[in-house]
């Protein structure tokens, strides 16, 4: 029997899942697959090594209303039956939030937990299903080693400046500092870099991180030095039902003039806004693309303007840029929307080939741009299963 590790990605209607050989450097997993409908209708997706789907015979058959609670043990009953030749023996799971003090994977412990609950106000929407996760996975399956990894990690390389808000030093002393997120995104493509870039990778780039949630990273020399979201995942960029930045003057406004309560507005700007809102149609980029409803476009123009506008930025941190990635849902698949960020770019020197764009190409730039830009798939699953087994191993971080 070969080792293997199992990498959890948990959410709330969600449980993805990756099983990986437990060795420092895996390159794609002997099986991946998704739980979805979780609490409502619950359906079960997988593909092997190859990318096959699992017939539906060989697949697990969760009841319609199962719970995480449930699903987890269910879940490990099944790999065991199924995964023919390897047994789990580590679990890595995606945490959103490791606040300050979590600049790296851990081994999970009772102190960790602790740390990591007091943490679940500031990501509501992830955080509580993800040490729920592990906590099923404690109870059922208590000797298997557990390991968290956090999105927050990847950005405290940031300088103080970049982390601050201007309020006052008491409460930047309580932890209310920018953390930013979707650091395992930009440390798998940070690992990259250097295969499509060569040299300029330790330069001035930008990873925009598209998908429904949506974030920018500034990186010098493939470390974080500035990111668009904050103490939240709510700040920065458009997203599919986020709002990204907004003056806080707003908040002030509904709470006084319009009587919403807290709760209100949590769900206003977690659920309601974003390109869900502007459209009034969908929170779905692809769907918006195919609408011909005029709302549809101002959604999809206000999304790139604000992404243009926060590369600027960016830019501003890094003293310049060598290289643009675009990465995730959108950032992969929308020659639309690269389009119309990169246009509002030209006068930075960015300039793209439209075939190249068109067929969402490796690289994208035309040939007379200044800056790069490539278009890269991006795999949290594999910087979890890495990071397990360095930490399980106590081997030597990846190079990459
Ligand atoms: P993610 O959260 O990374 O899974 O990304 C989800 C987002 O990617 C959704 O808004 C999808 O509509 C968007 N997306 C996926 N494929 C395409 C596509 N071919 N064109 C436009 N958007 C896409």
């Amino acid at each position: 029997m070969t080792d293997a590790i199992l990498v959890l990605n948990a959410g709330s209607s969600s449980l993805k899942f990756a099983v990986y050989r437990d060795e420092a450097d895996p390159q794609s997993p002997v099986l991946r697959g998704k739980i979805r409908g979780i609490g409502t209708a619950a359906i079960f997706t997988a593909r092997d090594a190859d990318g096959d789907p699992v017939p539906a015979r060989a697949a697990m058959t969760p009841r319609p209303s199962a719970s995480h609670g449930d699903l987890i043990p269910a879940l490990l009953d099944w790999l065991e039956s199924h995964l023919a030749g390897f047994t789990v023996t580590a679990a890595g799971h995606r945490v959103v939030h490791g606040g300050a003090s979590h600049t790296g994977p851990a081994r999970v412990s009772d102190a960790v937990l602790r740390d990591l609950d007091a943490l679940i106000p500031l990501a509501p929407l992830h955080q509580p299903h993800n040490l729920a996760a592990v906590r099923c996975i404690s109870a059922s399956a208590p000797d298997l080693a557990q390991v968290v990894c956090f999105d927050t990690s990847f950005h405290r390389t940031q300088g103080r400046l970049a982390q601050m808000f201007a309020l006052p030093r008491a409460l930047s002393d309580l932890g209310i500092v920018r953390y930013g997120f979707h650091g395992l995104s930009y440390d798998y493509i940070a690992g990259v870099l250097p295969t499509f870039l060569g040299a300029r990778a330790e330069g001035r780039v930008v990873v925009a991180h598209l998908g429904n949630g949506a974030s920018l990273c500034a990186m010098k020399a493939r470390q974080s030095v500035a990111t668009t979201m904050g103490f939240t995942a709510l700040d920065g960029l458009v997203m599919g039902q986020r709002c990204g930045a907004l003056d806080p003057g707003v908040l002030l406004y509904l709470l006084e003039q319009k009587g919403m309560t807290p709760d209100r507005i949590s769900q206003l700007l977690y659920h309601e806004s974003g390109l869900l809102g502007v459209s009034g149609i969908s929170n779905d980029m692809a769907t918006l693309e195919k609408s011909a409803a005029p709302e549809a476009r101002e959604a999809i123009d206000l999304f790139c303007y604000r992404a243009a506008g926060e590369i600027a930025r960016l830019a501003a941190a890094t003293g310049g840029l060598d290289a643009i990635v675009f990465t995730a849902g959108i950032g992969e698949n929308s020659a639309l929307v690269r389009d119309l960020i990169c246009d509002q770019l030209g006068w930075m020197g960015v300039a793209l080939n439209p075939d190249a764009n068109a067929r969402n190409a490796t690289r994208i730039a035309s040939d007379t741009s200044a800056v790069d830009v490539l278009v890269l798939p991006t795999d949290e699953e594999r910087v979890i299963a890495r990071a397990t087994h360095r930490l399980i191993h106590g081997a030597p971080a990846h190079p990459g």
